[in-house]
């Protein structure tokens, strides 16, 4: 027999139902569907997305009244549902060196990202070599040589402001007479200008591909958690000038939740390649999709 708790309590067994745990319960109508749908879109989760996830929640609850938890329930598997899909490691080929092109705005996380992916790579075994290619940036050249050194993989880098292709160039013969696994290439984030941008980063893989005409292997698009709905447009313009393969999304150990991965699953379908949770070497985790739904649901 169940343990006394877990019975139906006297009114229950006159009812017919368990009072206890006393859940507060409401009917499923439109007014709560219009109530969940407006806090998905809170969440980030866009119009279309949420419009969807709400039908789904309702059909075969309507009418029926229903509790926190299995409303959270429903919510999570739904996510979890969309999300399953994207959550992808970053695909290792045999091709020595796969080339890993890293875009992103500035401050989304580019620089930490690529330090702690060395040091993932690294501990797997693979050698690792990073091009510093964002060479206007001094300070992110700089933060790119610190984890570089942290991860005990060789930082190339040229004077500030000179030709980043050119810089790619000499990478890809680096890596190619190191016979290095991969080559991790960090890029310019002025999204502000971005007519030469999309020039800049189009000049680098026509110079990459004269050495590896099937480079890069991978475009890691790096999206901050913090910066909400604004990730959308994000992947709106680098998908533009840059033929996105992944993203990796920062700062998921904040209070940002990370809503709008789910409008990004749902619309593009591109893979979550990594979660960044922290500032340190190892706050890089591989993307778990009901983990991430059950902290979104909350
Ligand atoms: P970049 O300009 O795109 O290269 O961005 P950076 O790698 O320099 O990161 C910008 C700031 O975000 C730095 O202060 C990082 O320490 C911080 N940052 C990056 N990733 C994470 C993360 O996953 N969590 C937290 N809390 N901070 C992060």
């Amino acid at each position: 027999p169940p343990p006394e708790t877990e019975r139906p309590g006297l009114m229950g067994r006159l009812l017919g139902r368990e009072t206890a745990p006393a859940e507060p319960r409401r009917e499923l109508d439109d007014a709560m569907l219009e109530e969940l749908e407006d806090m998905l879109i809170a969440a980030d989760m866009g119009t279309e997305t949420a419009l969807r996830v709400t039908a789904n929640i309702a059909e075969g609850r309507m009418g029926r009244r229903i509790g926190a938890t299995e409303l959270k329930q429903a919510l999570a598997d739904e996510i979890t549902r969309i999300m399953a899909p994207v959550a992808q490691p970053l695909p290792l080929y045999p091709r020595k060196p796969q080339v890993v092109l890293v875009v992103g705005v500035n401050g989304s996380g580019k620089t930490t990202t690529i330090g702690k992916l060395a040091s993932q790579l690294r501990a797997a075994g693979k050698t690792v070599v990073i091009a510093a290619c964002d060479t206007f940036r001094a300070a992110a050249v700089e933060q790119l040589q610190v984890w570089g050194d942290r991860a005990g993989v060789p930082v190339l880098v040229a004077p500030q402001g000179s030709d980043p292709a050119s810089l790619a160039y000499d990478a890809m013969v680096r890596a190619e007479s190191d016979g290095a696994d991969l080559l991790l290439i960090d890029t310019a984030g002025r999204l502000q200008n971005r007519a030469d941008l999309m020039e800049e980063l189009a000049k680098i893989v026509r110079v990459i591909r004269k050495k590896d005409e099937t480079a890069p292997h991978n475009t890691l698009l790096v999206l901050d958690a913090t910066t909400g709905q604004n990730a959308l447009s994000q992947v709106e313009a680098f998908r533009r000038m840059a033929d996105v393969s992944g993203l990796v999304m920062t700062k998921l150990d904040g209070t940002a939740r990370g809503g709008v991965l789910v409008a990004l699953a749902d619309r593009y379908g591109l893979p979550i390649h990594a979660i960044g949770v922290g500032e340190q070497i190892d706050d890089l985790d591989a993307f778990e999709p009901d983990e991430f739904a059950r902290a979104l649901v909350g």
